[in-house]
């Protein structure tokens, strides 16, 4: 019998042979959508032994969505695939996004156009009010200037897709041709990206014979999670999904999840049904706020840093790793055995927070 905080058994899931040729038919159906290559596929799936022991629950594996090798990585790969080629489909010379300083988004977004060719404009919220240096002007913010993006910031609580809007018109009538790619590059084009990764993925443990149980990872503008929600639907798994969030409230999250899911879904024009129970957000990792240090934040990194020699960053995976670890304290997991973490990268933006770590200085 579960204990009362453990996460309910799944139902049975597909045999070995009903899955494959799922996986394969659902490659089909992503196949009709055009897709440029951006990044270093299948990414790799690796055990996390030392953090398992450490942990003393259930086997943790982590799926390296950090190195898809744009730009130094991230979850924003595999979305932009799809995103650019529709930019491209519309003879776009100029891509518009934006996000929050620190955004990885903003950064893979800026990488991908400059691979193309094309102008890129960002437009970043001033979504937590530092001043700090480092936070200003480092990380994903060198980054998006060191590939020749246009940088322009707006204040916390703008309306970000009317900002969009407007610079797109001013550019319209420059002659330009411009392509508005979403915050997060969470859209139901942006969001086949990972419909295709619950197939990778699903497809990588069949070749191992690995078992997941479940699948966990940050959540934030829901493409990641609505994508895999479509995936793992088509795929008939019983992975159990768990979107770690880092800014709304949980019904909102899983909300806006569930939204993106099905008109994804529709977007692919197949009869994926999505039950409104496979969406499941755990919003209490937040803390004070978007992009706003937690102790459980520092306390993940310091120590996935240190047992396995992995980076996370500061805003997304390193909230979700906090989420995911303090549910294994709690025996939320007990009956499982394996545990996959994506990791959707971002360490970059750890030099944009480096005051958070509280790090010793180097001896003399
Ligand atoms: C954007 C991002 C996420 C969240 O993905 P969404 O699709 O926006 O929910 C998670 N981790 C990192 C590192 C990100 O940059």
């Amino acid at each position: 019998m579960a204990e009362s905080n453990q996460i309910a058994e799944a139902d049975s899931a597909a045999s070995p042979e009903l899955t494959l040729s799922l996986c394969k038919d659902l490659s089909i159906a992503l196949a009709k959508f055009p897709r440029v290559a951006l990044g270093h596929f299948p990414t790799p799936l690796e055990p996390m032994d030392r953090l398992s022991e450490e942990l003393g629950g259930p086997r943790l594996w982590v799926k390296r969505d950090d190195c898809t090798g744009l730009s130094s990585g991230g979850n924003k790969t595999r979305k932009l695939e799809y995103l650019m080629a529709d930019a491209l489909r519309e003879g776009a010379d100029t891509i518009i996004t934006q996000g929050a300083t620190q955004s990885n988004h903003a950064r893979q977004t800026a990488a991908a156009a400059a691979k193309f060719g094309m102008a890129c404009h960002i437009l970043l919220e001033d979504r937590t009010g530092s001043n700090d240096t480092n936070y200003i002007n480092n990380g994903n913010v060198l980054l998006d200037l060191m590939h020749g993006a246009t940088v322009s910031k707006r204040p916390g609580g703008a309306d970000m897709n009317t900002e969009m809007a407007s610079l797109a018109e001013d550019l319209l009538a420059q002659g330009k041709r411009p392509y508005i790619i979403p915050g997060g590059g969470s859209n139901p084009i942006g969001a086949l990206g990972y419909v295709n990764c619950a197939r990778e993925l699903v497809e990588q443990a069949a070749a191992t014979g690995l078992k997941i149980d479940a699948l966990v990872h940050a959540t934030g503008s829901s493409g990641t999670q609505a994508g895999l929600v479509v995936g793992l639907a088509a795929l008939q798994s019983d992975i159990h999904l768990l979107g770690i969030g880092v800014r709304a409230p949980q019904e909102k999250q899983e909300g806006m999840v569930y939204d993106l899911a099905v008109r994804t879904a529709e977007h692919m024009g197949t009869s994926i049904e999505i039950a409104r129970d496979s969406v499941r957000a755990n919003c209490n990792y937040v803390g004070d706020g978007y992009g706003i240090p937690t102790d459980g934040m520092v306390a993940a990194l310091k120590l996935l840093a240190r047992t396995e020699g992995l980076l996370f960053d500061p805003v997304y995976s390193g909230k979700g790793l906090d989420g995911l670890i303090d549910q294994i304290r709690q025996g939320a997991f007990n009956h499982m055995e394996n545990i996959v973490f994506l990791h959707t990268g971002g360490s970059a933006a750890l030099f944009g927070y480096s005051d958070a770590f509280d790090l010793p200085g180097y001896t003399a």
